[in-house]
């Protein structure tokens, strides 16, 4: 099938509530103008750098999303443009994007990544880390980076109620964060979790934003 069959299938199947992310990683910038002439707006990028480039190729009303792990000397080159940001994962980062948007004045939305998976090689706050962080005082004062909700990677797995009770539980921490802490810069309302192999399972637990990659443009080559 066609990038944007694959697309309006997709998109055609999903709640209401939901969001797609359409992932165009590794993918060239010709690409995500086809899913772009069938209606997709936005597309989610793990590389600074190659975000910058496809936003300097292509239409200036993609909304750009920043999903993959972020070092803090990178947040500058994106800050201009980036509608959100799902992989904070560190006060540090947190500071530096705030530090960013300020100069551009500007507000940016962000996501708090939660590791919810058993497997080393993902990254992510604990809950009680993503609790001491909205507790600071540092957090507090920030005026220019909005957290709009969780994201979290489900264990690369075929066992579904694994999966299952993965999502869930970033579910209770996303519910649990919405009731118990007010604070101007906290506006809960995204629970960004599911990939193309997963994100039944998420739309299932309460998923507002899938990140799909593969089902939409192929298998990826990496180079
Ligand atoms: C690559 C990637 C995706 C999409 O993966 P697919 O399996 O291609 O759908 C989703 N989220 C993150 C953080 C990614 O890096």
């Amino acid at each position: 099938m066609s990038i944007k069959d694959n697309l309006l299938t997709i998109k055609n199947s999903l709640p209401a509530q939901v969001k797609l992310i359409a992932v165009s990683k590794t993918y060239p910038a010709s690409a995500v103008d086809e899913a772009y002439k069938a209606g997709q707006r936005i597309f989610g990028e793990n590389k600074v750098q190659e975000m910058c480039e496809k936003h300097e190729q292509l239409p200036a009303d993609i909304e750009w999303h920043l999903i993959g792990h972020l070092q803090s000397n990178k947040v500058k080159y994106m800050a201009p443009f980036v509608a959100m940001i799902h992989s904070v994962d560190s006060l540090k980062l947190l500071q530096e994007i705030n530090k960013q948007a300020q100069k551009n004045n500007r507000v940016i939305k962000c996501l708090l990544q939660i590791y919810i998976a058993s497997e080393e090689t993902k990254f992510g706050l604990d809950k009680e880390e993503c609790k001491a962080l909205l507790n600071s005082i540092e957090f507090k004062g920030m005026n220019n980076i909005e957290i709009v909700g969780l994201m979290g990677m489900a264990t690369n797995t075929d066992n579904t109620a694994q999966i299952k009770s993965e999502f869930a539980s970033l579910r209770t921490l996303f519910t649990e964060i919405k009731s118990n802490f007010n604070h101007k810069n906290i506006q809960l309302t995204e629970l960004s979790m599911g990939m193309s192999s997963d994100y039944k399972i998420a739309i299932k637990e309460g998923s507002t934003m899938i990140r799909v990659g593969s089902s939409i443009f192929g298998a990826r080559q990496y180079s």
